[in-house]
């Protein structure tokens, strides 16, 4: 199964697809942690990548789809995976759309949650992350059980840089211009599905499991 997850900037992509890698058991794949996780090791394409990072841009198509086509080609990803952060542009879709078609291959869900602005601006703040292990808290919805300590590798939880209010602002204005298109581009290919991300993760969770069981 191949799952695309949609959404503006903390709608609840990560929560969700973490959620959906465990009980169906294939691996989430999140460009945004790739990328994190590069930065932390100081690697070239971190130091490439931090640069609009940093100011709530995207990162270049011709390094974002080169670091997705390989993670999904190593041998983990076969049986499927899903994809959360990628693609966020058009162009980033037709590189995967037609890796996929040459492979005899398409995406079968783009689960988009659906989250208006005003409920993401208060989540962001509250957003707390683990960049060793990647794990994601939240101070009132999902508190780690000690405080700023991450539950799974015992690692300080950080405020991301990118997750400021000025910071979020460029996001969403950056999602709306250059990813919600997408959900016109899978919508045609009859693919889409919405869930209403504004309830309780679980109750998101079970409308996800309703499209995929
Ligand atoms: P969030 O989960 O809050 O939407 P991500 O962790 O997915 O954030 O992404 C963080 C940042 O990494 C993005 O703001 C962007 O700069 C970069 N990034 C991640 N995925 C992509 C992508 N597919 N294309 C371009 N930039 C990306
Ligand atoms: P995304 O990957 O789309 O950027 P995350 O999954 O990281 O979003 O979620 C953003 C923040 O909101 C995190 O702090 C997370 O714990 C919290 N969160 C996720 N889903 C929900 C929900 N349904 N209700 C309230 N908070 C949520
Ligand atoms: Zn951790």
């Amino acid at each position: 199964m191949k799952i695309i997850m949609l959404g503006a900037p903390g709608a609840g992509k990560g929560t969700q697809a973490k959620m959906i890698a465990e009980k169906y058991g294939i691996p989430h794949v999140s460009t945004g942690d790739i990328f994190r996780a590069n930065i932390k090791n100081g690697t070239e394409l971190g130091m490439e990548a931090k640069k609009y990072m940093d100011q709530g841009l995207l990162v270049p198509d011709e390094l974002t789809v080169k670091i997705l086509l390989d993670r999904v080609a190593q041998e983990d990803c076969r049986n499927g995976y899903v994809l959360d952060g990628f693609p966020r542009t058009i162009p980033q879709a037709d590189v995967l759309d037609k890796a996929l078609t040459e492979l005899g291959d398409q995406i079968d869900y783009a689960i988009n949650v659906d989250v208006p602005d005003e409920n993401i601006v208060k989540r962001m703040g509250g957003r707390r992350a683990c960049l060793s292990c990647g794990a994601t808290y939240h101070i009132e919805h999902v508190p780690p059980k000690a405080e700023g300590i991450c539950d799974a590798c015992g690692q300080e939880l950080v405020l991301r840089d990118d997750d400021k209010p000025e910071t979020v602002q460029n996001r969403l204005n950056v999602y709306h211009e250059q990813t919600q298109p997408l959900i016109e581009f899978y919508s045609a290919k009859e693919v889409l599905k919405t869930v209403d991300g504004t309830q309780d993760m679980k109750d998101v969770f079970a409308a996800v499991t309703a499209i995929l069981d």
